[in-house]
């Protein structure tokens, strides 16, 4: 491959079969790297057991190389690599919010006594919409923070607690002092964008209480680790992406001696997919997924054709090859309708 120094991934989950809506972000991924003569990674984001069916991955492998969506090297399973996260949580967690040498996103205001970037959580769910005020907006609950007033304010009770082997997750505690808890990014479809992450995101869970590494963790270390420069997937994530570029830089300075700047990925977030009645394409829904339209006999060219016109690429849904859509493409091709998609319960 190229040296060109670009690096796309693919990042399923492996729970179900991928439907037009997940085709249509890939099909866009593999066109951001492969137009620029890149490398793709396949990267199967398989840490969330409970959602994980045994046969996905293959299926996704499989529906990728038959719509002419190509990767380069063996896929990697996040599954793999849980002793990397496991020492990316312990570096976190043996750090107090002191700040160190030059980082920019570092927040001082309550960390200054020694307040931990990463702490233990014993709160519910229900305890936490009871204590949250009611949400008004798009159903996404900021933390209240009641855990990290038991840190501030009591830690020898947070100790005896852990000592008593409560169930707890471990969070992340977002700065909220005036200017570290602002990230801001170029988005290549939605612009420019802020976030304030104690206002937006709140403390974030980067291991939950059954064990498990959470996605905004786990995939934040795969990016970096894997040098990862563009990265494309819907619109739901935007606002995680500025929890990642937080994330990204207190990992680049936890565990590397000498950290080298690590360039920021570029972002493409895509208008999400919906059915006809404007229902996400959810992966229960199965008319819209790859085995049922191929067991129709729907073609390869067919969909990506459908998801070249899905995403602006194509006045019409001309079959066509994914090969012949890399000539010219750019993040300025796509086009400019930023509103959710709506596909119909039999496009074909
Ligand atoms: N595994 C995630 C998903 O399938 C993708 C996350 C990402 O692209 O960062 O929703």
């Amino acid at each position: 491959v190229a040296g060109t120094g670009v690096v796309g991934r693919f990042a399923p989950t492996p729970s179900g079969r991928m439907h037009l809506g997940n085709m249509y972000a890939m099909l866009a991924a593999w066109l951001s790297a492969r137009a620029r003569g890149g490398r793709m990674i396949l990267r199967i984001e398989d840490i969330d057991r409970p959602r994980v069916l045994p046969d996905a991955d293959r299926w996704i492998m499989d529906d990728l190389t038959w719509l002419g969506l190509d990767w380069d090297g063996e896929p990697v399973y996040q599954s793999d690599r849980l002793d990397r996260y496991e020492q990316v949580l312990d570096a976190l967690r043996g750090r107090t919010e002191s700040c160190g040498d030059g980082e920019e996103d570092c927040g001082s205001g309550d960390f200054a006594a020694g307040m931990p970037l990463v702490y233990p959580c014993f709160c519910s769910r229900a305890d936490i919409r009871a204590a949250s005020a009611p949400n008004e907006g798009d159903g996404f609950v900021v933390y209240p923070g009641t855990c990290r007033r038991l840190m501030r304010d009591d830690p020898a009770a947070v100790r005896a607690r852990l000592a008593a082997g409560r169930q707890h997750s471990w969070r992340l505690a977002m700065p909220d002092d005036a200017d570290g808890g602002i990230v801001r990014f170029d988005d290549r479809m939605y612009g420019a964008q802020t976030f304030r992450l104690a206002r937006d995101l709140g403390d974030t869970v980067i291991r939950r209480a059954d064990g498990l590494f959470a996605y905004q963790l786990a995939v934040t270390v795969d990016d970096l680790d894997m040098g990862v420069t563009d990265i494309v997937r819907g619109r739901d994530l935007l606002r995680s992406t500025a929890l990642q570029l937080y994330i990204r830089g207190l990992v680049s300075g936890a565990d590397r001696p000498s950290p080298k700047p690590t360039p920021t990925p570029a972002f493409a977030h895509l208008p999400l997919v919906d059915n006809a009645a404007g229902v996400r394409l959810a992966k229960r829904q199965r008319s819209l997924d790859m085995g049922v339209l191929r067991a129709r006999g729907v073609t390869a060219r067919q969909v990506v054709g459908y998801c070249a016109w899905l995403l602006g690429l194509q006045p019409t849904p001309d079959p066509c090859d994914a090969r012949d859509l890399l000539d010219g493409f750019d993040w300025t091709t796509p086009a400019a309708d930023l509103t959710d998609r709506r596909v119909p319960d039999d496009p074909f």
